[in-house]
């Protein structure tokens, strides 16, 4: 390393050096002068005479050392002492200039270890040019090196897990990339996120948070080679490097183990936490070869790994690519939409298949893009989950919704209850959903029982305990809970029962082929046994004939939506319908 300005002998301690030949006895008085510790070493007789400061700062009395002829190089540090001597060796060799200059760690009286800067000059050679006196200063630079440590740690070290952090991570990605082309061998990129994790970190606490987050990079840790690179990357991402592949077998194996790893329950200030985590993969040189595009593949193939339902491993796909890019595109007009009012919330009847009469009705969400036409929210409601959107978005329909049902229970048919979609992420916001909503209803003076909510099994099972208590803002409230699309998710009954559930919507996929396929017919009647057991109703969705209406009926099926009754309706249609027979 090159000294820097400050390391160099001063202007002044330079002439006072060179003063010395004919003021040698000032020499030592002025030299200390700066609170350095001052030695002057005799080559010839071997003799080293140091300076009452030096002394001091080493923590020793004033009549140590002069028996040992002042000796101080037993103090080094053993780890520095091969350096201490080369450098040494190559300034008396002439070869490093007319400063000598060193750092290195001295033993203090304490027995401490004292970072020491040494700094040098030869005061008088022979007549070959050999040294034969040199007199030099030695200052404790201990508290400078602590803070380079620090800085050098958090510049590249993760404070909290102590992996290398995303700085580091991408210069050994860098090296990584250049090691495995040279050697025609391989890497794969691990991007591993977990799962809900921000759910934990608002029911638990931060420092619960944080100290899962160190136990995960534990477990990753442990799956992989001393080789590979493990990174926090940030909040609840890790990534991993695995390098010097000669074939991509193993990754699959690495990444199987990761999943299984981070499945086994964490214990953590009493509390037992399950957790997941999706992961992306992408390979070098077979997707790419620069930092930049592998940490976009891998965040890609993570993505698809969480729309896919979480807790898996995904590859990337050059589709992905394009994917990706809509999926920009969308979040953008999604952003220009809530600003421009391009949402509209429709509503479709759901029946009382005993009466035939309407008596509730879903609110589903409609965008009218203004290249696009209509989009559907199966198109863009898991885009705004992931950008952070969904928020707002669930706000406008709760706003629209109680706006029109106040005026429907008033004008047209009283005990009216419409049932609104949240999702999941919106249980995870701080506060969860349930604030925003109550202030609607009181705001329009609706009774809570005047609206229900649906959200999907996925939300129970992977509760934590916050999202169970948001949940039970709800139900305190007296507004009602719906599952949705029941039965194509995990369809474990257990958690039915834990939780305050009102309805069961039978999924589409069943109620399509219930005349002709008799398996689907018996899944229907199970949820609808099983409902009642536990004392919930059943909805079932997607009845598209009349044929589908007569089966759910006789299955004692309580409610029934679909095309066959009516399509989502703009507000105004719906009303008009709430009018007729
Ligand atoms: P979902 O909650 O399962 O809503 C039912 C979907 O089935 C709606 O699709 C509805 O239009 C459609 N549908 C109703 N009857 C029939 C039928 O007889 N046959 C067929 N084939 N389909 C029928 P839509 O409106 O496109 O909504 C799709 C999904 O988007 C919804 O599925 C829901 O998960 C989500 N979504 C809609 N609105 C919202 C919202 O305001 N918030 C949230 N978070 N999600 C919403
Ligand atoms: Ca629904
Ligand atoms: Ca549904």
């Amino acid at each position: 390393m090159k000294p820097s300005k400050e390391e160099l002998l001063t202007q002044s301690q330079y002439r006072m050096v060179e003063r010395l030949r004919e003021a040698e006895e000032r020499w030592r008085f002025a030299l200390e002068g700066t609170g350095d510790g001052v030695w002057d070493w005799d080559i010839q007789n071997g003799r080293t005479v140091l300076s009452k400061r030096w002394k001091e700062m080493m923590g020793y009395t004033e009549a140590e050392f002069d028996a040992q002829g002042g000796d101080w190089t037993a103090l080094i540090h053993p780890a520095d002492r091969d350096q201490v001597r080369e450098t040494l060796r190559k300034y008396l060799a002439g070869q490093e200039g007319p400063q000598y200059i060193a750092e290195f760690r001295l033993h203090n009286k304490e027995g401490e270890w004292r970072w020491i800067l040494a700094r040098a000059m030869t005061v008088s050679r022979n007549s070959q040019g050999n040294p034969l006196r040199i007199i030099g200063t030695h200052s404790d630079i201990t508290e400078r090196k602590r803070a380079e440590e620090t800085i050098q740690r958090q510049a590249y070290f993760d404070e909290l897990t102590h992996l290398p952090n995303r700085n580091l991570f991408r210069d050994r990605l860098q090296q990584e990339i250049k090691r495995v082309q040279r050697a025609n061998l391989r890497l794969a990129l691990l991007f591993i996120d977990l799962d809900d994790f921000k759910g934990i970190n608002d029911t638990l606490g931060h420092d619960a948070g944080d100290k899962l987050l160190v136990e995960v990079g534990g477990r990753i840790a442990a799956t992989v080679r001393e080789s590979d690179t493990l990174a926090r990357f940030g909040g609840d991402e890790f990534t991993l490097i695995l390098s010097g592949l000669g074939s991509t077998d193993n990754v699959e194996r690495v990444a199987r183990e990761i999943l299984a790893t981070l499945a086994e329950p964490f214990h953590i200030e009493g509390e037992r936490i399950v957790i997941s985590a999706s992961i992306g993969i992408t390979l070098c040189p077979m997707d790419a070869t620069e930092v930049e595009d592998l940490c976009k593949n891998a965040d890609q193939a993570m993505f698809a790994a969480k729309s896919a339902g979480r807790r898996r491993f995904c590859y990337f796909m050059p589709e992905m690519q394009v994917a990706a890019q809509s999926r920009l595109r969308l979040i953008n007009d999604l952003r220009l939409a809530l600003e421009a009012d391009q949402f509209e919330v429709y509503f479709q009847p759901i029946i009382d298949l005993a009466s035939g009469g309407i008596v509730k009705a879903e609110a589903l969400i409609r965008w009218r893009h203004p290249d696009r036409g209509m989009v559907s929210p199966a198109e863009f409601i898991p885009v705004a989950e992931h950008a952070g959107l969904i928020a707002a978005i669930g706000d406008l329909v709760f706003k629209q919704t109680t706006h029109h049902l106040s005026r429907w229970r008033n004008n047209h048919k009283a005990g009216l209850q419409i049932s609104v979609n949240v999702s999941p992420v919106q249980f995870l916001n701080n506060g969860g959903p349930y604030a925003k909503i109550a202030a609607y209803l009181s705001e329009r003076g609706l009774p809570a029982e005047s609206l229900s909510i649906e959200i999907t099994e996925g939300l129970l099972l992977d509760a934590t305990f916050a999202t169970t208590d948001k949940l039970l803002q709800f139900r305190d409230a007296g507004i009602q809970i719906a599952i949705d699309d029941f039965g194509t998710g995990y369809s474990s009954l257990s958690y039915l029962r834990r939780f305050p559930i009102n309805y069961l919507k039978i999924d589409q996929s069943f109620v399509r082929n219930l005349a002709s396929d008799p398996n689907d017919m018996a899944i229907a009647e199970a949820i609808i046994l099983m409902g009642h057991k536990l004392g919930l109703r059943v909805i079932a969705e997607g009845v598209e004939t009349e044929a589908q209406r007569k089966l759910l009926a006789e299955a004692g099926c309580d409610y029934a939506q679909g095309y066959l009754f009516s399509r989502p309706l703009p507000a105004v249609e719906f009303e008009a319908l709430l009018d007729g027979p």
